[in-house]
């Protein structure tokens, strides 16, 4: 298991292992030339070709290779030995030497590669679930997450997660503040105008308090979604396309219940372990698991989250969490024409609603009967129904609501 931190990457949008992966596999190819000019081929297999254009892979590759003479292969159908894997190969100009290097993105911006192997992230954990985390604390008397995340992350981690929960605010308070159109394609239905702000005015003068509550929250969530969709700066959490959730409800405990910035920064070593563990035995990406992946893990993090910060036992964090996780189980991943749009943005609204929904089971059910599913228990079933999902359900835009509205000529 890795570090916390590396749930929570900043970097643009619409993607973090379409668009920030492939920038960090450039970056690393690139530290590998000698020469600043030649000839790059890169091949994209998968996931990777099919939605490359609305995830802008190929752009985020030619900004890092400026210089160089990028040329793309794309092949969606080719089977391969990883969903989302990349070949980066070069060619001097006088055709004197040439390498390749093969890379994997894993999801949320994470790279790997057997050719590359300063890339790969150490594990830092020994643990390999909820229940082998839990048996570490009881066995040495440690009381928090946080606690236990302290004997294992540098020293600077307090600082790091206060970094990133800035950051996080940053981007829902820019969100709110931009207009325009989110550039997509000549879809009819895919033309986006930003609407965050105008969702946040309206929530503020709504007088019942519930709706008030999940109209704030969601206007947080497409806030930062819809600057994820635009290739702003988010944070992932754990990935762009999920990056509206966990910002939402921390924002809103922040500005409208009175959570402290430390309440709420150690509300991330909750949230960090709960992905940490799906990312470990299931998928964080929607390639790999379907939106499941995204937005449930999201969901499930934000639920752990809230449960921390208003207080609640170990038991009830992971009971929110489950709770989260399991009614968003099979959720496909369809991006229409592969633009991180719809049914994205609205999806983080429903990830953060779902969250609170989740906290409150935890808070009220939890009191009075036993979960009689874990945490564990529910990254298992999500990683099953991951690998049995077909290929038109994890971002190849070939299913669902993408197959539905591609290319459609016609309003609604
Ligand atoms: S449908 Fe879900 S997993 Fe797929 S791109 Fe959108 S947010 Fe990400």
């Amino acid at each position: 298991m890795k570090s916390i931190t590396k749930l929570f990457r900043v970097g643009p949008g619409p993607s973090s292992s379409h668009t920030i992966a492939p920038s960090n596999c450039a970056k690393a190819f690139k530290r590998l030339l000698k020469e600043t000019n030649g000839k790059i081929t890169v091949t994209l297999y998968g996931s990777l070709a099919f939605t490359g254009g609305g995830h802008k892979t190929q752009d985020a590759i030619i900004k890092v290779l400026d210089g160089y003479d990028v040329t793309f292969d794309l092949k969606p159908f080719e089977p391969t030995e990883h969903p989302l894997k990349m070949i980066f190969e070069y060619h001097s100009l006088d055709n004197t030497h040439s390498f390749k290097n093969t890379y994997y993105s894993l999801g949320g911006g994470e790279i790997a590669s057997p050719d590359d192997i300063e890339v790969n992230e150490p594990n830092i954990y020994p643990f390999k679930d909820f229940n082998s985390i839990k048996a570490y604390m009881a066995e040495n008397d440690i009381k928090t997450v946080k606690e236990l995340c302290l004997r294992f992350e540098k020293p600077s981690v307090d600082d790091d997660l206060m970094d990133i929960l800035k950051d996080m605010f940053k981007s829902v308070e820019d969100g709110l503040e931009r207009k325009g159109q989110i550039i997509t394609n000549n879809n009819p239905r895919l033309q986006y105008s930003r609407c965050a702000g105008d969702i946040n005015k309206a929530a503020k003068h709504i007088k019942e308090q519930e709706a008030k509550r999940e109209m704030l929250i969601t206007s947080f969530a497409y806030a930062v979604a819809e600057n994820s969709a635009a290739g702003c700066e988010v944070v992932t959490g754990p990935t762009c396309g999920s990056s509206g959730v966990l910002p939402s409800v921390l924002y809103y405990g922040y500005k409208y219940r009175g959570k402290t910035l430390e309440e709420l920064r150690d509300s991330l070593y909750v949230a960090g372990m709960i992905g940490n563990i799906v990312k470990q035995n299931a998928s964080i990406a929607g390639s790999i698991g379907g939106c499941q992946a995204e937005i449930g893990t999201a969901s499930s993090m934000a639920a752990a989250a809230i449960a921390f910060v208003d207080g609640n036992s170990l038991y009830q964090i992971e009971y929110a969490a489950e709770c989260a996780m399991e009614h968003f189980l099979g959720l496909s991943c369809d991006p229409v024409d592969g633009f991180v749009v719809i049914p994205c943005i609205e999806r983080n609204g429903m990830g953060a609603l779902r969250a609170y929904n989740a906290f409150l089971y935890a808070k009220y059910i939890a009191p009075l009967r036993t979960n009689k599913v874990s945490f564990d228990d529910v990254v298992e079933a999500m990683k099953i129904t991951g690998d049995s999902l077909s290929d038109k359900y994890k971002e190849t835009a070939q299913g669902g609501l993408a197959e539905i509205l591609k290319n459609k000529n016609t309003h609604c």
